[in-house]
């Protein structure tokens, strides 16, 4: 018998009457005599709202706190879709982060999956249950209630379909697929049939919330076959797989925007060996997740270091950057929120060259200016002004013809 992974997003369980949609979807896998497995998330902008509330009382929230108010969005989903099954005559089951065996690691708002148990999964479905699980929550050795990141459900799905050796892992969404770009920027976007899971990391990373990062690694590293498919049609979507050669055919596959960075600058640092080693071990002791890094040409040995974080991390960057700063007697730091980052991505990059060239040559042409540029073997990011972001991915997805290839 087959084994299928399901997992539906925020907005394929927004109302009762999605609820309903999903459950006839489930109900109809389930009496086709397939085992599956359900994993869903918060109904629509269900953790916005809760975040928002934290926010009310502290700029920054205790995460363990959190952590427990954040995973109640799941809770509420398991329990009004397992209600929806049976109502349908269908034997359903709800469970918890908890009660699967999720065990994470201390990292609150970002735990890592050290462990996946599934025991209970495994149990249910012997006899013939419906299991319907609580994405993006995990528990740590404390049993502390962690979660897993925004759009960490996924990778409860993904670590699921691992763990349980399951066919496929499909993730239902509000799109019918991963395009070429987002499609609710660039209507000439056009949908991948399939795409490399190391494309899908780099999109993922550079802003495509379609999937989550850390879940299209899991997927890689374990195997796991995924579709991207829409709640709301039978479309076939995007199949992620292992790369093939005809994937190079293109030089880029997809343009990807990302407005959740801010760009912190030390300014006036001592231009001396070790100085970036005594920034930075402080960054990554407090987690926060450091992306592009800038050391300017030093005059009269003094430089200035830029870099991004995650808009969420700027509250413990500035606070480490004031320490940091004091010790090593730099000038002052300074924070600029309003950027973004714009990313061309392509497995085809290897083989083609060129591309960063022309990609500069579009944005001068338009008067965007680049403020940190940083690439890797299948990508090229640029960070510019965030007002010109859309602009920027739309003419970018137009000069490079991103409409017309085919994959
Ligand atoms: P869910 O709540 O189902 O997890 P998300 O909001 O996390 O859904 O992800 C789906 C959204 O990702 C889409 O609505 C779309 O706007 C956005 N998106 C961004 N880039 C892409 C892309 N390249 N392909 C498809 N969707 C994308
Ligand atoms: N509800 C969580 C979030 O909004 C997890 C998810 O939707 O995947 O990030
Ligand atoms: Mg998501």
């Amino acid at each position: 018998m087959s084994l299928v992974v399901q997992k539906y997003g925020g907005t394929s369980v927004g109302t009762v009457d999605r609820i309903k949609h999903i459950a006839e979807r489930i109900a109809a896998v389930a009496h086709d005599n397939h085992h599956i497995v359900v994993v869903v998330s918060a109904m629509n902008d269900e953790t916005d709202r809760l975040m928002t509330l934290a926010h009310e009382i502290s700029a920054q929230p205790d995460e363990r706190e959190l952590d427990l108010l954040l995973s109640s969005g799941e809770r509420t989903t398991i329990a009004l879709v397992a209600m929806m099954l049976k109502e349908m005559g269908v034997k359903a089951r709800s469970f918890t982060g908890r009660q699967v065996g999720i065990f994470t690691n201390n990292a609150h708002t970002k735990a890592r999956i050290e462990r996946v148990a599934a025991d209970r999964i495994t149990t249910a479905l012997e006899q013939n249950l419906v299991p319907i699980v609580a994405g993006f929550q995990g528990i740590n050795e404390q049993s502390d209630v962690t979660t897993l990141g925004r759009g960490g459900s996924d990778l409860t799905a993904i670590a699921l379909a691992a763990s349980l050796h399951a066919d496929r892992c499909e993730i239902y969404t509000d799109v019918d697929g991963v395009y070429t770009a987002d499609p609710r920027i660039v209507p000439m976007a056009r949908r991948l049939d399939r795409i490399s899971y190391e494309e899908m990391l780099e999109m993922a990373s550079l802003g495509a919330k379609v999937l989550q990062d850390r879940a299209v690694v899991f997927a890689a590293n374990h195997q796991v076959r995924i579709v991207v498919k829409s709640s709301f049609s039978e479309a076939p979507g995007t199949e992620v797989i292992q790369e093939h050669r005809e994937m190079e055919r293109n030089a880029v596959s997809g343009v990807t925007y990302d407005r959740n960075q801010a760009k912190v600058t030390l300014i006036g640092v001592p231009d001396t060996p070790g100085i970036a080693a005594r920034i930075f071990e402080p960054v990554a002791q407090a987690d926060i997740i450091v992306d592009m890094i800038i050391q300017n040409v030093g005059q009269d040995a003094m430089t200035d270091i830029s870099f991004t974080v995650p808009k969420d991390d700027v509250p413990k960057a500035i606070e480490v950057m004031n320490c940091v700063s004091q010790e090593i007697h730099a000038k002052r730091v300074e924070v600029v929120q309003d950027i973004a980052k714009v990313s061309l991505v392509g497995v085809g990059m290897r083989a083609h060259s060129g591309v960063a060239a022309k990609m500069f040559v579009i944005m001068a042409n338009e008067g965007i200016n680049i403020m940190m540029i940083s690439t890797s073997e299948i990508k090229i990011s640029c960070v510019i002004e965030e007002k010109h972001v859309e602009a920027a991915v739309k003419l970018l997805h137009r000069e490079f013809e991103l409409d017309k290839a085919s994959r």
